[in-house]
């Protein structure tokens, strides 16, 4: 295969692809563009499909520009969505962004990665400046993209807000001089306003490239973090095999394709679906972590609780819910413990617990089952 099948083979669009030829063949290092908003704290295998393929350009040598959408954060991409976004603190934004970047350099090459946030160049737009972008597009064009029609269409609001995310994600990449896009299929629109806004300011216009939208583990909806449909680049190797295990059969041929770079095994779908499971918990954890994950995954099958969950020791008195994760080593910050919660998946003797302010007394809790997610269990003790 030719480095460039290998650019090309799983995209969606490439436009215009004889210009991106030509680029690729020039010999000169290309400025990859690829943005995210952070607006969640966790980085999904949906993110890793775009993330590989940004990888690939960096291993022909190109420069990734990792753009962390700081300000279009606050904005809030309308693509795909039915209702205007919940806005983010500026806390929230900064939080999100630096579990992001943790994540992002677990695929990508930390030496050829740019990391560049748009408040550096949005922030200080005046008026002025604003007012000369909105010139460059007409409202027709805006309302063209089919989330904006259907929400006018059946009357629901759509904030003069939501209009700029297109302008202003484009003018990033006038500001990054980018030779090409990345995104998922969903960011066609966005990706290519930023080939017009380039032109407009004078600029050589980026060429796009997307990749195909990975359907998360209910097999129904794209990967997504506000669906609950997603497998965590860092959850646990146990919550990988187990949630991979529940994929519909019919996903086995583009999660090989999109996440594990072989054809998919000639076997009964059980089986694939293993081979599957294996190879995204040795990407994501190492191959001295697949057989915990799979031999957990047999156990608790058989719908019992693992015979090696760990034995946790209960302090005295009161033990706040928080300290009681960690102390049983399922969270390494009280922070992600209050996730594990706020996400609903933690449980004591099976019932589910939502204050992540509760204390409970220690001796009520002797001889119950801590659990977290589907597959993570201790047996709680009292001190000796
Ligand atoms: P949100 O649902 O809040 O929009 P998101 O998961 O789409 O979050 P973004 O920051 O909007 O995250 O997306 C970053 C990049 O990842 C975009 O290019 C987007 O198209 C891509 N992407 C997101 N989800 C998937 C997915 N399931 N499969 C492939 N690419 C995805
Ligand atoms: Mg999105």
């Amino acid at each position: 295969m030719t480095q460039l099948d290998r650019i090309f083979g799983n995209a969606v669009d490439v436009i215009p692809r004889e210009e991106l030829e030509k680029r690729l063949n020039s010999g000169r290092p290309l400025r990859i563009k690829l943005g995210f908003d952070p607006t969640a704290p966790d980085i999904h295998l949906g993110h890793a499909v775009v993330l590989k393929k940004l990888r690939e350009f960096q291993d022909l040598g190109h420069t990734a520009v990792l753009l962390v959408g700081d300000y279009t954060a606050r904005i809030g991409d309308p693509s795909g969505r039915s209702k205007t976004r919940p806005m983010l603190t500026p806390d929230e934004i900064e939080a999100n962004t630096r579990t992001y970047l943790d994540q992002a350099h677990l695929i990508l090459d930390r030496e050829r990665t740019e990391v560049r946030h748009n408040s550096e160049w949005l922030a200080p737009l005046t008026l002025a400046d604003i007012i000369g972008l909105t010139r460059a597009t007409t409202v027709a064009r805006i309302l063209e993209r089919d989330d904006f029609s259907k929400r006018f269409g059946v009357g629901d609001p759509i904030t003069l807000t939501e209009l700029l995310y297109p302008l202003v994600q484009a003018y990033d990449s006038v500001a990054l001089d980018a030779d090409v896009e990345l995104g998922g299929t969903d960011q066609l629109y966005n990706l290519l306003m930023g080939r017009h806004i380039m032109e407009y300011y004078g600029k050589t216009p980026q060429c796009v490239l997307t990749m195909p939208l990975l359907v998360g583990t209910d097999g129904s909806a794209k990967m997504s973090k506000s669906l609950g449909n997603y497998i965590g680049l860092t959850e646990h190797p146990r919550d990988v095999f187990g949630k991979t295990m529940s994929i519909p059969d019919n996903l086995m041929r583009d999660y090989y394709e999109l996440l594990l770079d072989r054809d998919i095994l000639d076997a009964t779908p059980v089986e694939q679906k293993r081979e599957l499971a294996r190879g995204l918990v040795r990407v994501l954890h190492g191959a001295d972590t697949v057989e915990d994950a799979e031999a957990t995954f047999d156990t608790v099958a058989k719908r019992g609780i693992p015979e090696d969950a760990p034995e946790v020791t209960l302090p005295e008195g009161d033990v706040w819910i928080v300290d009681l994760i960690t102390l049983a080593g399922f969270a390494k910050t009280n922070g992600e413990a209050r996730r594990l919660i706020k996400g609903g998946g933690v449980r004591i003797g099976g019932e589910p617990v939502v204050d992540e302010k509760v204390s409970l007394d220690a001796e009520a809790l002797q001889g119950s089952v801590l659990q977290v997610g589907k597959r993570r269990y201790a047996r709680l003790v009292p001190p000796r």
